[in-house]
Formats: structure tokens, sequence, C-alpha cells
């Protein structure tokens, strides 16, 4: 059975100090009301903060992952961070194709795919970013935009393991917006996606499958989106950045 996660993205906020504070109050939190089964809490923070972090935070409770890694393990890539280095602080998941990375950094599928693949060479998750521009819905191209991220991106790698991976369908008109996708939105999109992890791998992959939407989610319609079927918890961004919202969102999960 697949898992609910509720997964903070911090984006480049708070300092490492304040980055702790935050931390500490999630994880003082989550402690106190203990995971709901079968569910799970991802933070990521900056790669200034995670060492820290990791060593404030309950690790059986929260996941600690990072927002982006290098293409390669080691070597002469000034201002790059590897995959090596954030496993060794304790960092066990990546996300990976946010669509921040993909338009102001220009990273795209072929890069992402080679990321998420050191990703788990290294035994880590990725949580693989999706989603169409506000302009390829308005010509009805959303489903084979977020297919053809997901295809030339993550599904040439083995069953076994895209069981490790987490997938974020996140429509970019709807991320840092205030505009949410509507409840038959998110559904109609997570459905397609699992309709087409079960063509490239088969069924039980597809449901086995935890499928994340994030773009303008809060406390306030956060139960609204997870009640749909195939939205499995949810990606959050500016609700991320208070442990009381936060929280509120994984109530709701
Ligand atoms: C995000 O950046 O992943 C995101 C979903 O942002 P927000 O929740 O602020 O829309």
């Amino acid at each position: 059975m697949r898992k609910t996660i509720v997964a903070g993205n911090w984006k480049m906020n708070t300092t490492p100090s304040k980055g702790v504070e935050l931390a500490k109050a999630i994880s003082e939190k989550i402690s106190k009301s203990g995971l709901k089964e079968n569910s799970g809490m991802l933070i990521a923070p900056p790669f200034t903060h995670l060492s820290e972090v990791s060593k404030v935070i309950d690790t059986n409770l929260i996941c600690l992952a990072a927002q982006n890694c290098a293409t390669e393990l080691s070597g002469a890539y000034t201002g790059e961070v590897s995959v090596e280095m954030l496993k060794e602080i304790g960092v066990k998941a990546v996300i990976l194709g946010h669509s921040e990375r993909r338009s102001y950094y220009k990273e795209d599928n072929a890069t992402l795919n080679k990321k998420a693949k050191l990703v788990l060479e290294n035994g880590l998750k990725p949580v693989f970013c999706c989603g169409e521009l506000l302009e390829e819905r308005n010509a009805n191209k959303h489903f084979d935009v977020v297919g053809t991220q997901l295809k030339e991106g993550i599904f040439d790698i083995s069953a076994e393991d895209f069981a490790n991976v987490i997938i974020a369908y996140e429509p970019v008109w709807a991320i840092g917006t205030g505009v949410v996708a509507t409840a038959e939105q998110a559904q109609e999109m997570h459905a397609y996606i699992r309709k087409i992890i079960a063509e490239n791998y088969n069924e039980e992959v597809a449901e086995n499958t935890t499928i994340l939407y994030g773009g303008s989610c809060k406390p306030s319609n956060a139960a609204e989106l997870f009640a749909n079927k195939d939205v499995d918890g949810g990606l959050i961004g500016g609700a991320s950045l208070k442990a009381d919202d936060f929280m509120g969102i994984y109530e709701a999960v």
C-alpha cells in the first residue's frame, strides 16, 4: 500500500539559524502527535541548513531532503553539491525537476534523468516533479507535457528502482500564485500519471507509487485536494515555512 506524504520545499528561504528553529518546531510537533499510519513527512531546507537540521529533527519521523543535486559524484564542478555529500550528512531524498529548476536553471529531462539515476544508485529517493505551464493547459497539452517529462525523465529506470520514486505533480500556474488546482483537475492529472506508470511498468507499481500535488496548497484547501483517491499528499512551498501551517496540512493527509 502506498504511503501518503506531506513534503515541505523551503526553497531559498530562512537563514541557517531560522531554519534550525523551524525544523525544531516541526519536529517537536510531530513528535507529540506522532505520524499517522502509513504516512510520512519530509522537509527540504536549503543546502546550507541540512547538516544542522539533521541534528535537531527526529529522523525516524521526518525525512530530510535536499532541493537539488549535481549530475556528477565529485570533481571539478564549481558550485555543485553531490549526492554523496548529501548522503553523508543524513539526507534521504532529493527534489528533482522542480519547475523553478526547469525554467530558471534550464534543467531538461535528460539532465534530470541523469540526476534521478545518481540519486537512486546512492540509495536516496527522488521526489520527481512534473507539471505544465498555463499556456500548455490552455492549449490542452497538459497531459502530453507531463507524460513527456515523466517518460524522458524517469520512466527508463527499473520497476525495482521506481519503488523508491515519489512523483510530485505541480502545475506551474499554481506554484506560489495562490491559484490552486481544483480537486477535479488534480485528480484527473494524478489518475493520468498513475495510468501511464501502469502502462510503463505494471498495475502493482502504479498502485504503490505516491503521487503528491503541489501548488498553493494550504491548511484550508489541503483536505479537499487530499480526499481524491489518486492524490497521496502534497509538496508544499510557502505554507511549509510556518510550523503550524505545515502541521495543519499534514493533519489533512
Ligand atoms: C513548490 O514550490 O513546490 C510549491 C508547491 O510552492 P507553493 O506551495 O508556494 O505554491
